[in-house]
C-alpha cells in the first residue's frame, strides 16, 4: 500500500471513531489539505476517494487548478489578500477564510463582476490569539448583518482554528464555543443555509468532531510533513 493510502485509511478510521463519540450524530466531510504537497499527491488522494481539497495560497491553488484533470471541490482556507480575491473567486467552490468585513465586501464585489454567488465560511478567531486571523467573536452580529446585505456571498457556516496546545484536550473549550456560535448563526439565516462547521486539523480533529465539527481540514496526517520552500 502506498503511504498516502495507508495514512488516509487510518485518518478515515479515526474520523469515524470520533464521530461515534460525538453527541451530535453529524456526518463529517474531509477536506484534504494539499498545500506544499505536489499535484501527484492530490491526484492520488482523489483516486482514493477524497472529494474535497484545501489550499492556503491563491498562487499555489492556481497552479494545481490549471493542471488537475480530475473533478474535485476546491476550498480556499488561507488568509486572503485583497488583490488575490479576484482569482480566488474564479476558482474556489468554498472560501473558508472570510475573516474581516473588508474581505467579505471584496469577495462580494468580485463575485458580482462574474455573476457568481460565492459560498463562504466566516472565520472566527475564537481563542483571541494575536497571531491568528479571524473575526473577533464579539463582532458576530455585525459580521452577519454585513453578510446579509451582500448579495454575491452566501454564508454557509463557520470556520475556526484552535491554538496549537501541546495538551490537545485544551482545544475542547474553543471548539465548544465555536459550536455554540454556529448554532446561533443558524437562527439568523434561512433553514439549511448554515450547514458547515469547519474545525479540526491533524493534531486536534478528533476533539473537534467530538464537539460537533462536520468538516475537518487535514493535511499532515494524510500527506506527511510539509517542506516549506
Ligand atoms: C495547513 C492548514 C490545515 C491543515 O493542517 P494539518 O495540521 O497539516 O492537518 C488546516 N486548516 C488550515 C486553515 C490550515 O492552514
Amino acid at each position: 500500500m502506498s503511504e498516502i493510502k495507508e495514512r488516509l485509511a487510518h485518518v478515515m478510521d479515526r474520523i469515524e471513531a470520533a464521530r461515534k463519540r460525538s453527541p451530535y450524530g453529524q456526518k463529517v466531510t474531509l477536506v484534504a489539505v494539499t498545500k506544499f504537497h505536489p499535484l501527484e499527491d492530490m491526484e492520488e488522494a482523489i483516486h482514493l476517494g477524497v472529494t474535497q481539497v484545501g489550499e492556503n495560497r491563491v498562487q499555489e491553488m492556481e497552479e494545481k487548478y490549471k493542471a488537475l484533470k480530475l473533478p474535485v471541490i476546491w476550498n480556499l482556507q488561507g488568509h486572503l489578500q485583497k488583490n488575490k480575491v479576484k482569482k480566488a473567486v474564479a476558482m474556489a467552490d468554498l472560501i473558508q477564510s472570510a475573516d474581516s468585513l473588508d474581505i467579505m465586501k471584496e469577495i462580494d464585489r468580485r463575485a458580482g463582476e462574474i455573476g457568481k454567488v460565492q459560498d463562504v465560511l466566516l472565520e472566527f478567531n475564537i481563542s483571541g490569539e494575536e497571531s491568528k486571523h479571524g473575526l473577533p467573536p464579539q463582532s458576530m452580529k455585525e459580521a452577519l448583518d454585513t453578510a446579509k446585505a451582500l448579495s454575491h456571498i452566501r454564508v454557509k457556516g463557520l470556520m475556526c482554528m484552535a491554538p496549537a496546545y501541546e495538551d490537545v484536550e485544551k482545544t475542547r473549550p474553543v471548539f465548544r464555543k465555536a459550536h455554540s456560535m454556529w448554532t446561533d448563526m443558524k437562527k439568523e439565516f434561512p433553514e439549511g443555509q448554515i450547514s458547515i462547521l469547519s474545525m479540526g486539523m491533524t493534531h486536534d480533529f478528533e476533539i473537534a468532531i467530538e464537539e460537533g465539527a462536520n468538516m475537518v481540514r487535514i493535511g499532515t496526517a494524510i500527506f506527511g510533513e510539509r517542506h516549506y520552500h
